[in-house]
């Protein structure tokens, strides 16, 4: 299976704003997984707060899971750690990380789609497609 590895805050949410969720961006993520079938790994301290079933009901049940919580001392810490650690517990046939924060990725960010924009737009989409197909 393939996974995506998603960030939430400035991919399909505004950061300042909790009740802004951008609906075109949740669509293109949608389709990004029908058009390459793969499946999201929500990957954002919002798997803190929220369950699977939250993220499935907006991103039409392509979600499968969250990364595991590593406690690791906050100088070293990013969730690259938590992502290589699902990695290992689970089989993946190829994965990428959707994320507005390069730091976050730093031995891996080959496998980073950076989104800059402040939320994820059909660049992004295309630059994932390239990825993943
Ligand atoms: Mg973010």
């Amino acid at each position: 299976m393939k996974i995506i590895f998603l960030d939430i805050d400035g991919i399909i949410k505004n950061p300042t704003n909790h009740s802004e969720w951008f609906s075109d961006s949740i669509m293109l993520i949608i389709d990004l997984c029908v058009r390459t079938n793969s499946r999201i790994v929500i990957a954002s301290n919002w798997k803190l707060l929220k369950g699977t079933e939250f993220f499935n009901s907006m991103l039409n049940g392509m979600v499968i899971g969250a990364t595991p919580d590593i406690h690791a001392p906050a100088a070293e810490h990013c969730k690259e750690l938590e992502v290589l650690d699902y990695l290992k517990q689970h089989e993946v046939d190829d994965w990428i990380a959707i994320d507005d924060r390069a730091y976050e990725y730093p031995r891996t960010a080959h496998k980073l789609v950076l989104v800059e924009g402040g939320r994820f737009t059909n660049e992004d989409f295309n630059e994932c497609l390239k990825r993943l197909l």
